[in-house]
């Protein structure tokens, strides 16, 4: 298979990191026969340094020409750099925001997985913790009250501020088909979150999914209130598999999800619209605490890059190849330095990809 990926290293550990999964999938290429050709574009800080804005037109053409997009993570410290001086629309931030509006990306997917040789770093107890839980959360990305329209006015001397919640039913059909495809790859479960006991952007949001669910017979559909699921997310997380949501709602409760794995530099993410094309990124931001110092965990983009070959290539049998040789390399005992703990090898950024690369 021939791919062409657009590469968006970024700033901080970004370059770093990519570097990584790059390797990773050099790896994939050679052993099992695909060519992917990059493009490496320019987006945050660098972009500003270069061009004068976080993310330009041409930059935003090559990601729109590609398969699909890698990222590292964009931004400085932003109580000192030279990017922060500036009003939001000029800042590093402000050219990922450009990109997912561009790439009319609707559906964020963050998996929430809990690896065995991490256990001691989730904060659940061991009974709670069981044999651990592998849950992704499908959160709508474009809609909703984060889109809506807002005011803030004087009534009456009293200032009033107003937030519209709004969703219509292709928005809702749309993220909601891209949950059931998403559990027909796992476990065959979608809990549906809303708050259809008060809204009625929710009653519909429950409609239309019980409408879309009758194309997936083989899936199970349950449906839970989003404070109930705040709390089942911490006492049983195990009975998860996709939690299916809408913008707010997924906002919170995945940054919930993630807390319990205990390890940001492991979680990956990706966010899809309508065609194949996605955006991969780690869940984490681009730590310009630690950058140049060979010391940041390549995982979450590496296994950013894993989610691109399942969910945008449909190259499942690779994916999992790479899922697997992580495993190893922890239940081997190696660690960098976010997740190291009494009796393991820590290494480096390189050298973690380097292990993953040769259990692949
Ligand atoms: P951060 O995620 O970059 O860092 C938080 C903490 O986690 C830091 O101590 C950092 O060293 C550590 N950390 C993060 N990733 C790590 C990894 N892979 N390995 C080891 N340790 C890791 O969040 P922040 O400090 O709030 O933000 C830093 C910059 O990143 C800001 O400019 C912010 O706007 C930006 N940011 C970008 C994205 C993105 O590009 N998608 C997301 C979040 C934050």
């Amino acid at each position: 298979m021939d791919k062409k990926i657009a590469v968006i290293a970024g700033d901080g550990i970004g370059p770093e990191i990519v570097t990584e999964a790059k390797k990773i999938l050099s790896v994939i290429e050679d052993k099992f026969n695909h060519r992917f050709e990059y493009k490496e574009v320019l987006m945050g800080g660098i972009s500003i340094d270069v061009h004068g804005v976080p993310l330009t037109d041409e930059a935003l053409e090559e990601a729109k020409k590609s398969d699909s997009v890698l990222l590292g993570a964009v931004g400085g410290d932003v109580g000192n750099s030279k990017w922060y001086g500036v009003e939001p629309s000029l800042r590093p931030e402000a050219g990922l925001l450009a990109l997912r509006k561009g790439l009319e990306l609707f559906a964020n997917i963050r998996p929430a997985y809990l690896y065995d040789e991490l256990k001691s770093a989730c904060p659940l107890r061991d009974d709670i913790i069981g044999d651990g839980f592998d849950m992704v959360i499908m959160r709508e990305l474009t809609g909703g009250i984060y889109f809506g329209e807002r005011n803030t006015q004087e009534v009456n001397g009293i200032l009033k501020a107003t937030d519209i919640l709004t969703y219509d039913e292709e928005e809702i059909r749309r993220i909601a088909i891209r949950g059931f495809d998403i559990a027909m790859k796992r476990k065959k479960k979608v809990t549906s979150v809303d708050k259809a006991n008060v809204l009625d952007s929710s009653r519909l949001w429950r409609k239309v999914v019980n409408e879309v669910a009758k194309d997936y017979p083989n899936v199970e559909l349950e449906h839970m209130l989003v404070d109930n699921c705040a709390m089942q997310l911490v006492k049983h997380p195990r009975q998860f598999d996709v939690i299916l949501t809408e913008n707010m709602f997924g906002d919170i409760l995945s940054d919930e999800a993630s807390m319990i794995t205990g390890s940001i530099g492991m979680l990956s993410s990706a966010s899809l619209g309508k065609t194949k094309l996605g955006l991969y990124e780690p869940s984490h931001g681009s730590a310009p605490d630690i950058a140049g110092q060979n010391v940041a965990n390549p995982i979450a983009t590496i296994l950013s890059a894993a989610m691109m070959l399942r969910y945008s290539f449909d190259l499942d049998q690779e994916a999992d190849a790479i899922e697997s040789a992580v495993k190893q390399v922890l239940k081997e005992g190696y660690r960098t330095i976010d997740i190291m703990s009494q009796g393991c090898n820590q290494v480096g950024t390189k050298e973690m990809g380097d292990l993953i690369a040769k259990r692949i």
